[in-house]
């Protein structure tokens, strides 16, 4: 013989209870009629794990005041004919309204089992409900199902059977506040010493004659001391109402909601769903790329971006700096107290602490940039700067998209060169690379910041921003005869992407950061090291040559190109050396002038005085910003390209390097003459 559970559904309309009951039941059913009324009663079963599960599906309910045929409906059979089990099940998507029902069958004592129906919907609308929690608060058992379509069934019909064998009433307890909770506790104690007998929850029953509920007051009319229980009731809702200074039967509803809304912040969490994050960036789009605004905005950006990464950054890099300066000494008196040759001393401080420490110290202003670049980017921001320039870009004949990567190239042109792969066509993303390297990477401006600090002082600033154009100005020249010579007939897409804002994660903020910032750490403990010892090395050799004189293997090598760069107004060895070794990184420009040049900050600068003019100057930096890409983007051009692209990138870089060069000193002098 099966063991019989009686179970009820019940919750507001459209829940979900007749398809949960009819998935429950399937064709086990008959419909009839609630007595005296023609609401329709449904009725049917189950079995399961040896049980017969009988199941009442209660018509859709609100609350349980027995306001309306409904309500009274489904209240008088909870109380009646008291059914093992009720399944609340709960329009998910709406969850607060519908805890209301629910914390009604809580209150009534009723043993309850909570089905969050409509999960497809929650998730849909980007809700995340920590049932675990929910369940907890409750004190009742949870299933999750998506009824239309069948889901979570044969879970709810396990917990169902579960708990009718085990479970127990839940503790659930609404606390109405100070005042109310002493007057129902007053009136318990009042109904227990006068003995009466009622069927109801006491509790319940106190809060139901609180709140006027029009069928429990009629039940104690009827009963012996009714006359009694009923002044005493109203006595105290007077009492009650005049300390609250409104209607007690508002003031439980309120703090019924109170109650659930708490709850429901305390167990959901809200993420914008995409449709509302698509919304809220169609609303930022207006403005941001607006025609007008657009432009204007994107260079505020730019310019508190670079505001940004010299005014933070620039005292860190000084500190930085100073540590260096002062590791170096240290090092080589150490070295020397303690009995280390001189060529050894000097090899440490002077080659390694001083060339890569003059390297690190940029990395503060590296990392800032970079964090920036992170923010524009995983702020969605970056995508609509391409937008506002996508007309620019098609000038050239290159995608809106083309942006990000020459872009991201100010920062080092190997993330710029790898960003081109986001780039659906072949064209798009070959001219993006062979030009990225015209952007001015933030490897090229310690030569910058030395060598127009020497000579330009006040105006350094402008002289700086003036390459930084040239290299923009040069890259859309470029691409237009690359477009022009390899890609004549390819039409550029129009489309451009734009996906909606979202907030920078720190986390991913700080990953892009280091991701980025590491390469530049690498470069300087691998290329830049290697680099700076072996200059030192060809400064110091043949044995018995003075360091770094024209004598020396490296005074030699120089001394074999120097001719070609005269016409550019640096045909010394010493500039065509650091050019030279620039080729492991731009950095290493600057590290090998102060290895040639001399130690020590004013050294160098005297130096480069000695024996640069403004213009040779001027046109040595052209010539450092465009001569060739350095080994690292070269690498990466070939890994993201093929050789013959790789040779192009190389060979018109040096052969514009030094054609620009050339110009700019050879015009310069002429205008110089004529001033
Ligand atoms: P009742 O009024 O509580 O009996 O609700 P019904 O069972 O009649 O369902 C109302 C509507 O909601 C019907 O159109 C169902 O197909 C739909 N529905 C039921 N469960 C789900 C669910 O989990 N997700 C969604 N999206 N719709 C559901
Ligand atoms: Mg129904």
């Amino acid at each position: 013989m099966k063991k019989t559970i009686k179970i009820a559904l019940a919750g507001n309309p459209n829940s979900g209870k007749t398809t949960i009951f009819n998935n429950l039941t399937g064709s086990h059913q008959h419909v009839g009629n609630w007595p005296g009324v023609t609401v329709e009663k449904k009725e049917g079963s189950f079995a399961f794990n040896g049980f017969k599960v009988d199941v009442v599906d209660l018509p859709g309910t609100y609350s349980l005041s027995a306001y309306s045929i409904d309500e009274r409906i489904a209240r008088d059979f909870l109380l009646k004919e008291n059914p093992d089990l009720v399944v609340a099940v709960i329009d998910t998507s709406n969850l607060e309204r519908n805890l209301y029902l629910v914390a009604q069958l809580l209150e009534l004592g009723t043993k309850v089992i909570l089905d969050l129906n409509m999960m497809d919907l929650v998730e849909n609308r980007g809700m995340k409900i920590d049932t675990e929690k929910l369940s907890r608060i409750l004190g009742v058992a949870i299933a999750e199902t998506v009824a239309h379509k069948g889901k979570g069934m044969e879970k709810i019909k396990e917990i169902i059977v579960e708990q009718a064998k085990e479970g127990k009433q839940s503790f659930f307890k609404i606390d109405y506040g100070e005042d109310i909770e002493k007057t129902i506790n007053r009136l318990i104690k009042f109904l227990k010493e006068k003995r009466i007998n009622i069927d109801y929850p006491l509790r319940w029953f106190v809060i139901k004659l609180l709140e006027g509920d029009a069928e429990i007051l009629r039940k104690v009319k009827n009963l012996p001391q009714g006359e009694t229980i009923l002044n005493i009731i109203t006595e105290s809702v007077a009492k009650l109402e005049k300390h609250l200074g409104y209607d007690l039967e508002t003031a439980l509803v309120e703090k019924r909601y109170g109650y659930l809304k708490g709850l429901v912040e305390e167990c959901t969490a809200r993420h914008y769903t995409l449709e509302e994050r698509l919304s809220i960036s169609d609303k930022i789009d207006r403005v941001v790329t607006n025609k007008f605004i657009g432009i204007p905005l994107f260079l505020v950006l730019m310019w508190l971006t670079f505001q940004l990464i010299f005014t933070v950054g620039s005292p860190v890099a000084n500190l930085i700096d100073s540590f260096f300066g002062w590791f170096a000494e240290v090092t080589s008196k150490g070295l020397i107290n303690i009995g280390a040759p001189e060529w050894i001393s000097s090899l440490i401080s002077d080659g390694v602490i001083s060339g890569v420490g003059s390297v690190l110290v940029f990395l503060p202003n590296i990392l800032l940039l970079f964090v920036t670049i992170s923010l524009l980017e995983d702020s969605g921001y970056m995508a609509r700067a391409a937008f506002v320039m996508d007309r620019l870009m098609h000038a050239l004949g290159l995608h809106g998209k083309s942006f990000i990567p020459l872009i991201l190239g100010f920062g080092c042109n190997i993330p710029g060169i790898m960003a081109t792969r986001t780039l659906e066509s072949k064209k798009d993303r070959i001219i993006t690379i062979l030009v990225n390297p015209l952007m001015s990477c933030s490897a090229r401006l310690p030569i910058y910041i030395l060598f127009a600090g020497a000579f330009f002082g006040k105006n350094q600033g402008f002289v700086i921003f003036s390459l930084y154009l040239m290299g923009i100005v040069l890259a859309i020249i470029m691409a237009r005869i690359f477009k022009t010579i390899f890609f004549k007939h390819e039409v550029a897409p129009l489309i451009m992407e734009l996906p909606p804002y979202r907030l920078p994660q720190a986390k991913s903020v700080v990953i892009h950061m280091w991701e980025r910032g590491s390469l530049f750490l690498k470069k300087a403990g691998g290329i830049i090291l290697a680099g700076v010892i072996i200059i030192w090395f060809l400064s110091s050799f043949p044995p018995g040559v003075e360091y770094a004189s024209q004598e020396s293997l490296i005074g030699r090598l120089g001394s074999v190109f120097a001719p070609l760069l005269s016409p550019a107004g640096f045909g010394f060895w010493q500039a065509a050396v650091a050019l030279g070794f620039g080729i492991l990184a731009k950095e290493v420009v600057v590290g090998t002038l102060g290895t040639l040049y001399g130690t020590g900050e004013t050294g160098l600068k005297d130096a480069i005085l000695h024996h640069f003019t403004p213009l040779s100057a001027y046109s040595f930096m052209v010539m450092s910003l465009i001569y060739i890409p350095c080994i690292a983007s070269i690498a990466t051009i070939k890994r993201e390209t093929n050789l013959r692209w790789t040779f192009l990138a190389v060979g018109y870089s040096l052969i514009l390097g030094w054609i620009m060069a050339v110009i700019i000193y050879q015009v310069g002098r002429v205008f110089l003459r004529l001033l």
